[in-house]
């Protein structure tokens, strides 16, 4: 028979699709790894997954134990199954402008949600990384995972999608391009491919309202690069310890409407039903193929980290992208667009 002890050993090992239509013009093959085959759907059930075993494995982590974190969902939602398998508690703190369905799936899945205020600075007690900390010191027998600064998010990276991507493209990956969020996708998987192939560019992308591309660039952490923006999960406004900027060749900043309208268009032209930053991702690695241009025998991989289901009440919805001033005209056709167009060519 074949079959998996548990759903925890269904992490990983997603495929690599080629971009086709939102890459017209481009030379070269683009790939796209499509981290919601994961079973949470994102790339985060990998770290998670280290996370936990690694804690337990330093007896940070006993039976019965809490696991506690700030996460912008993805992170909690790979929390949660390894939880469920493995019979621990799970407590998150999200930050308030993540959408509401990210919240209902984790409570879905068993974990309790402390909600936090977005606009706030991360010292601030109310910020989602001050409440998860004190939750940690007030609980017994918690553990904090910390995906920002604890190194076992990189390791997982580096343990498993740098050596995924290497075999799928038998070596022949010339690009690599990732969201930095905790930095754990870009800079775990950048050494394992660097390890092997030294030349191979790695280009971060950035979010504007976020300190990295700056940082990088100068070297200076410039508090004026922070202000709100709304696409989630990636851009930072610390600087977690599992960014490796060495490791980054150069960063690339996207717009939150630029990545909403490439999500929509990756999902209606290349069939990939996916999350907000894959947009960012996608966007940005178009941005860096104008500047430089690829030959024809270069092979990018972009990470495109989660599905599109969790960003149905906003980016997929055409009000809100009207609202937000994303869209100037409804694309999703009414009914009566339909019976009038129809009509319109029967004549
Ligand atoms: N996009 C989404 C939707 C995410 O949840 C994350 C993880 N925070 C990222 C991008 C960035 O990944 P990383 O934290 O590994 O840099």
């Amino acid at each position: 028979m074949k079959y998996y002890n548990s759903i925890i050993e269904t992490i990983g090992n997603t495929p690599l699709v080629k971009l086709n239509k939102v890459t017209k013009g481009v030379k070269g093959t683009i790939l796209a790894k499509v981290e919601y085959f994961n079973p949470g759907n994102s790339v985060k059930d990998r770290i998670a997954l280290k996370m936990i075993e690694d804690a337990e494995k330093k007896g940070l982590l006993k039976p019965g134990g809490t696991i506690i974190e700030g996460t912008s969902g993805n992170t909690g939602m790979g929390l949660a199954l390894a939880a469920v398998s493995k019979g621990y508690r799970c407590i998150f703190t999200m930050a308030d402008k993540q959408s509401k369905e990210k919240i209902d799936i984790l409570r879905a899945v068993g974990a309790e949600v402390v909600v936090c205020p977005t606009n706030v600075e991360p010292e601030d007690p109310r910020s989602y990384y001050s409440v998860a900390k004190r939750l940690n010191s007030e609980i017994p027998n918690s553990f904090y995972p910390n995906q920002y600064d604890n190194l076992s998010n990189s390791q997982a990276h580096y343990e498993t999608t740098g050596p995924e991507i290497w075999e799928q493209t038998e070596g022949k990956i010339t690009h690599y391009v990732a969201t930095v969020g905790t930095g754990g996708t870009m800079s775990g998987t950048a050494k394992y491919l660097k390890e092997r192939k030294p030349d191979i560019v790695t280009v971060g992308i950035d979010t504007y309202g976020s300190v990295f591309k700056k940082y990088k660039e100068t070297g200076i952490f410039d508090p004026n690069e922070i202000y709100p923006y709304l696409t989630e999960g990636f851009g930072e406004d610390i600087l977690p310890q599992n960014v490796a900027f060495d490791l980054i060749d150069l960063f690339i900043k996207v717009t939150d409407k630029d990545a909403a309208i490439m999500a929509r268009r990756l999902a209606r032209e290349e069939g990939l039903f996916v999350g907000w930053s894959c947009g960012s991702a996608v966007y940005g690695a178009l941005e860096y193929i104008k500047q430089h241009p690829l030959k024809e025998d270069d092979v990018m991989v972009i990470i495109l980290p989660d599905h599109g289901t969790r960003y149905i009440a906003k980016i997929y919805n055409d009000l809100w992208m009207k609202d937000h001033g994303f869209l100037e005209q409804r694309s999703f056709a009414t009914a009566k667009d339909i019976i009038a167009k129809r009509n319109g060519s029967a004549r």
